[in-house]
Parts: structure tokens; sequence; C-alpha cells
């Protein structure tokens, strides 16, 4: 049974989604504040994370960093308040894999959560490289580290995931269609679109001029090439 973490400081909220979610056949475990939270996504290793943003002792984008930083490679769904549009790009620099705005429809969270826990597990089974370099980057595939300069670097799942599966394939075409098909696996939710966005933030991440990048490569009316 696959455990989520919820970190809610708001009481109701939080005891609709447990309510809901221990409905659906998940262990629930909480936390009430940012601090908290970190605690026990460390501590108990849960399988996924539903993390509010607006949070006591520690917001939900300096917890997603932090466990970003700390290696923990688990699949983190943001709950943003409605009108916090600006803050969904901040999310995705911070290693967010996925976004709801509150109030939260309940069976949609379902299906996302579902269709990440696929995604972890898919990639929990393929068979890692241990590490690559490149640039000014160390990818350490095992650890999920991720160091530019030294400097750790916040993924998301996904965005581990797809840079695997570039350096696992590299200097092969590989069509956007192909990375949908053995990334992401059979959903219905992403569209090819979704792969666009994760090689652009992978670019502002890991290329030193993401305008012109070295590594990430756009192979015109084909799809992407990793390089390096
Ligand atoms: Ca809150």
């Amino acid at each position: 049974m696959a455990q989520i973490l919820i970190v809610e400081d708001e009481e109701n909220i939080l005891k609709i989604l447990s309510d809901f979610l221990r409905f659906e056949g998940f262990e629930v475990l909480t936390a009430q504040d940012g601090q908290a939270g970190v605690e026990r996504a460390v501590g108990g290793r849960p399988d996924l994370i539903v993390l509010d943003i607006m949070l006591p002792r520690k917001n939900g984008y300096d917890v997603c960093r932090e466990l970003r930083e700390k290696g923990l490679l688990v699949p983190i769904v943001i709950l943003t308040a409605k009108g916090e549009e600006i803050d969904k790009v901040l999310g995705l620099e911070l290693g967010a894999d996925d976004y709801m705005t509150k109030p939260v429809a309940l069976k949609e969270l379902n299906a996302r959560i579902r269709a990440l826990l696929r995604r972890a597990e898919w990639l929990k089974q393929e068979e890692k490289l241990a590490s690559v370099e490149f640039g000014d980057v160390k990818v350490d595939f095992q650890r999920h580290e991720v160091t530019r300069r030294g400097k750790t670097l916040p993924l998301s799942t996904m965005e581990v995931g797809l840079l695997h599966y570039m350096v696992k394939h590299r200097g092969e075409v590989l069509t956007r269609e192909r990375i949908l098909n053995e990334v992401w696996g059979y959903e219905k939710f992403p569209t090819t679109r979704t792969i666009d966005t994760h090689v652009l933030n992978l670019r502002r991440k890991l290329e030193q001029n993401p305008n012109r990048p070295k590594y990430l490569l756009t192979v015109h009316g084909a799809g992407y090439r990793f390089a390096g």
C-alpha cells in the first residue's frame, strides 16, 4: 500500500484529504507545518507528498527545495491557492512534480497521485546508470543527486527520469511519442507538450545558455537528442 504524506496546516482541509486518501486505500501520514513536513518526509520515506504552500515555520517551496537537496526523489504535488499562478514557475524551479489549485478536486487529485506513483514505480524498476558528467553538471543517478559547480540542483522526479532516459540513449534521436511512452508510461494526462516543458526546465537548470543548449538538443521536426 502506497504511503502518502500530506503537509497542510488547515485542519479541515487536512481531514478531508486524509479521509479521502485513506478511503482510496492509501496509508496517510500528516504534518501541520513545514518543518514537521521535512522531518516526516525524511524519517518516513513516503511514496508521495501532497504539499501546501502557505505553511507555518517553513513554506512549501522551502520544504520542496530542502527535500530535493537531500536527494529525496519522491513525487511532490503542490497545492496552491487561487491566484498563485506565478508561483507555479517557482515550484517547477524547486523540483515539484505537479500542481493543484484549492479547493482541491478530490477525484482529480486521486488520478494525478496514481499517475505519479505509476511513473515513480516505473523509474525505480528501470536499470539505472551510475552517474554522468557533462559541462559543469554532475549527476549521481543512484543517489538522485544533481550538482552544478558543487551546488545541489532541485530536480523533480520526472526531470530526473527524463534526464536519465536521454543520457541512457545518448546520441539517439528521441521522438516525443517515444519519450512519452517510455518515460511517462501509459496514462491519459500528459501530452507531448509535457515533454517540451520538461526539456525546457532541464535546460534552464543544466545548460549554461538555455537558449543555445549544448547537451539537451532539439532535433527539428523529430524530437530531442542528448549530446555529451
Ligand atoms: Ca496553508
